[in-house]
C-alpha cells in the first residue's frame, strides 16, 4: 500500500480521500468520534535535592501502583466478549513492573537527581528505541504496549485525567491518534461502527482487537486526528486501508452497495466455515491457523480451523528478565495441544534474536537484524534456552498432536544439529522417566531462498517443508517487510516467488514428505488459484481469513487450478500474473473475495 496521500475533489462535499493500513476489513458509514488525549509527552525535567529524592522515588513507585489497580480494573470489567484479549493486559501490569522501566527509572531518580516523570520519559524512549529496531513488526509494535503503560504512569504523576471515551452513547467511528488495549477494551464496543488511528499497522493491538470483533479498522493514517473533526460524515473501507471524509452522494451510494455485498459474503463464508474445504474434484486442502498466544485457540476452533499450522512461541519469551521456564512452556503447550486435539498443532521454536529481548538476555546490537542471529541461529547458540523449550514441546506431544518445525533453516548441517539436539532432549527425558512422545513429526520452515535451492537435500532430514512466505519474499526480492517505502514491491505473486514456491513442492513430493505454506501468502484469496494448483497438502493463514479460503477452495476444482497455475507460472511480471487471476476468477468468485483498493 501507498504512503498517506490526501486528494481533494469536486465541492459541495470534500470527499477526501486518506489512505492507510488495511487494519480489519469491512466497510463502514458514519460519523467521526475523535477521542482526545492529553499530550503527557511535554515533561519538563526538573532537579530535586538529595534529601527529597526518596519521596520522589515513592512518588514513581505510587504512580506505578496506582497504574496496576487502574488496570486491574480494567480486566475485571473486561466484557464476555473481549475476554480472549485480557493476556495484553496483563502483559501490560508485567510491563509496569519490567526490570528496565520499574528499577531503570528509580535509579536514574537517584543518579540523576531528577523528577519522576522525567526519569519515566528518558528511560522509556531508551527501551521504546530498542523495541523499534526490531525486525519483526510483530516485536516493534510492542513499543506502543511501552508508550501505553507509560503514559498511564504519566498520567498519575502528572495528575492529568484520562481521554475517557466509556461514555459514548451513539454508534460512531473512533478516531483516535493511538488507541492503548485498555482503552480499546473500556469502549462500548456496541457503539463502535469503526476504528481508526495515526499509528500502528496490521501487528498493533487495535488491528488484532478489531479482526477479532469484526469491525473494520483502517490504522496508520499518520494525520487522521488532525483532518477529521467529530460528527464528520466519514466511510471506512477497511479491507482496502481507505477512509473517505465528507463524501458526495455518488460515492456514499456506492460504498453502501459494498457494504451490502460484504456483508452478504461474511454472513455466506460464516454459515459455511466449518465445512471441509475440498474441491469440487475431490481434492481436500486443510486449512489450519496461525496464532501466538493460547488465547487464540478459540478463535480457531470458531473459523473452522483445521489445525494450528504455525504457533509463533516468541510471547512467552518477552518483558521479563530471564526466559519462561520448562514448566511454563508445557503447560502452555499442553493447553493448546489439548484444546485442539485430536487436530494438529504445529509449534515451532523460538524465532527471536538479535536484539529483540527487552530484558534479561542482552544481545548485541546488529546492523542488519533480519539477517544476523534470530531464530534456529540463536537457538543452536543458545543450547540451554533451546532445550528447555524442546523439552516443554517433546512432553506435550504426549498430549495432543503436536508436531515441531525449526524456522530460518538456510543450510542441511542446521537441520542436522536441531534434530541432534532434539534427539539428545529425548534421551535425557528418557532419563529422567518424563513422559514424552519420542516420534515427533519434524519439520523445517523454507523462508530464505538457500534452502529453496537445497530443498531436495533438506527434503531428506524431516518430515515436512512449511514455506514461510514472508520471509522467503523478504530474502528473495530483497524487500525488508517492515519497510513502507518499498511495501508497493512486497509481492507475493512476483513470478520468482511462484517459481521458488513451485520448486519447493516439487522437491517434497519428490521425496514423498508433506509440504505446507503457513506465511500471509496463504490467507490471501487473490492468491489461492495458484496455490490450490501447486497442491500443498496444508495452508496455514490468521484464523479470521480461514472461512473465505474454505470457501473459495470449494468453488474450484484442482483439475482447474492446474492448468491455471501452468498459466500463471508462464506470465512475465506480477501484474500479468494478478490480471489472469482477475480475468480468470473475478466474475465466478464473489465479488467481495477480492479487496479492490485501487478500485477508486
Ligand atoms: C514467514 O516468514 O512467512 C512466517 C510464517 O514466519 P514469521 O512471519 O513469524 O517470520
Ligand atoms: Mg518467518
Amino acid at each position: 500500500m501507498s504512503d498517506t496521500t490526501v486528494r481533494h475533489a469536486v465541492k459541495p462535499s470534500l470527499n477526501l480521500t486518506l489512505q492507510g493500513i488495511a487494519g480489519s476489513p469491512g466497510i463502514a458509514i458514519g460519523k467521526a468520534y475523535l477521542v482526545e488525549q492529553e499530550d503527557v509527552d511535554v515533561v519538563e525535567k526538573r532537579f530535586v535535592e538529595p534529601k527529597n529524592i526518596p519521596a520522589e522515588v515513592r512518588r514513581f513507585k505510587q504512580g506505578v501502583k496506582k497504574a496496576q489497580k487502574q488496570l486491574q480494573s480494567v480486566i475485571e470489567e473486561v466484557p464476555e466478549e473481549l475476554r480472549d484479549h485480557t493476556y495484553i493486559l496483563h502483559a501490560h501490569m508485567m510491563l509496569l513492573k519490567d526490570k528496565m522501566i520499574y528499577n531503570g527509572t528509580i535509579e536514574h531518580i537517584e543518579q540523576e537527581n531528577v523528577n519522576a516523570e522525567w526519569a519515566v520519559k528518558i528511560v522509556v524512549d531508551k527501551v521504546k528505541s530498542i523495541f523499534k529496531k526490531m525486525p519483526d513488526p510483530y516485536f516493534r509494535e510492542r513499543a506502543s504496549d511501552i508508550a501505553h503503560i507509560s503514559k498511564l504512569i504519566l498520567e498519575n504523576l502528572l495528575g492529568t485525567g484520562h481521554s475517557n471515551i466509556s461514555y459514548i452513547d451513539k454508534r460512531v467511528i473512533i478516531v483516535a491518534h493511538d488507541l492503548s488495549p485498555a482503552e480499546t477494551t473500556q469502549m462500548p464496543l456496541e457503539k463502535v461502527k469503526a476504528f481508526l488511528t495515526d499509528l500502528g499497522g496490521q501487528t498493533s493491538h487495535t488491528g488484532i482487537i478489531a479482526r477479532s470483533l469484526e469491525i473494520p479498522a483502517v490504522l496508520g493514517l499518520e494525520n487522521g486526528t488532525e483532518l477529521i473533526k467529530t460528527g464528520d460524515l466519514i466511510i471506512v473501507d477497511g479491507s482496502a486501508g481507505v477512509v473517505i471524509v465528507d463524501p458526495d452522494e455518488e460515492t456514499l451510494a456506492r460504498y453502501q452497495e459494498r457494504k451490502d455485498l460484504f456483508e452478504q459474503y461474511q454472513a455466506m463464508i460464516t454459515r459455511s466455515s466449518h465445512l471441509p474445504a475440498e474441491t469440487t474434484d475431490g481434492f481436500h486442502l486443510s486449512v489450519m491457523a496461525n496464532i501466538e498466544v493460547l488465547e487464540e485457540v478459540v478463535s480457531v476452533i470458531d473459523h473452522g480451523g483445521d489445525g494450528v499450522g504455525l504457533y509463533r512461541t516468541e510471547f512467552l519469551y518477552l518483558n521479563r528478565p530471564t526466559p519462561p521456564s520448562e514448566q511454563e512452556l508445557f503447560d502452555n503447550y499442553r493447553d493448546v495441544a489439548e484444546i485442539m486435539a485430536p487436530s494438529t498443532v504445529t509449534i515451532r521454536t523460538l524465532d527471536i534474536g538479535g536484539d529483540k529481548f527487552a530484558s534479561g538476555l542482552q544481545l548485541a546490537e546488529e546492523m542488519n537484524p533480519a539477517l544476523g542471529l534470530r531464530a534456529i541461529r540463536f537457538s543452536l547458540r543458545s543450547p540451554e534456552i533451546f532445550e528447555t523449550q524442546l523439552r516443554a514441546i517433546l512432553r506435550a506431544a504426549n498430549l495432543g498432536n503436536v508436531r515441531i518445525m525449526f524456522p530460518m533453516i538456510s543450510e542441511v548441517d542446521e537441520i542436522v544439529q536441531a534434530k541432534r539436539m532434539l534427539n539428545q532432549t529425548a534421551e535425557s527425558l528418557e532419563k529422567d522417566r518424563i513422559p514424552f512422545r519420542a516420534n515427533i513429526e519434524v519439520g523445517a520452515m523454507i523462508e530464505v531462498p538457500s534452502a529453496v535451492i537445497m530443498a531436495d537435500i533438506l527434503a531428506r532430514e524431516v518430515d515436512f517443508f512449511s514455506i514461510g512466505t514472508n520471509d522467503l519474499i523478504q530474502y528473495s526480492l530483497a524487500i525488508d517487510r517492515v519497510n513502507k517505502q518499498v511495501a508497493h514491491l512486497y509481492q507475493p505473486l512476483h513470478p520468482a516467488v511462484l517459481r521458488m514456491v513451485q520448486r519447493v513442492v516439487e522437491a517434497g513430493k519428490e521425496a514423498g514428505i508433506q509440504v505446507y505454506m503457513c506465511g500471509e501468502m496463504a490467507g490471501d484469496p487473490v492468491n489461492l488459484p495458484v496455490l490450490l494448483g501447486m497442491e500443498l497438502d496444508a495452508i496455514s493463514m490468521n484464523p479470521i481469513s480461514i472461512p473465505a479460503i474454505k470457501m473459495l477452495v470449494r468453488m474450484i476444482s484442482l483439475k482447474e487450478s492446474k492448468l491455471f497455475l501452468e498459466e500463471a507460472l508462464k506470465q512475465p511480471t506480477t501484474t500479468d500474473v494478478i490480471k489472469l487471476v482477475q480475468d480468470t476468477y473475478g466474475s465466478s468468485f464473489p465479488k467481495a473475495a477480492f479487496s479492490q483498493p485501487n478500485q477508486d
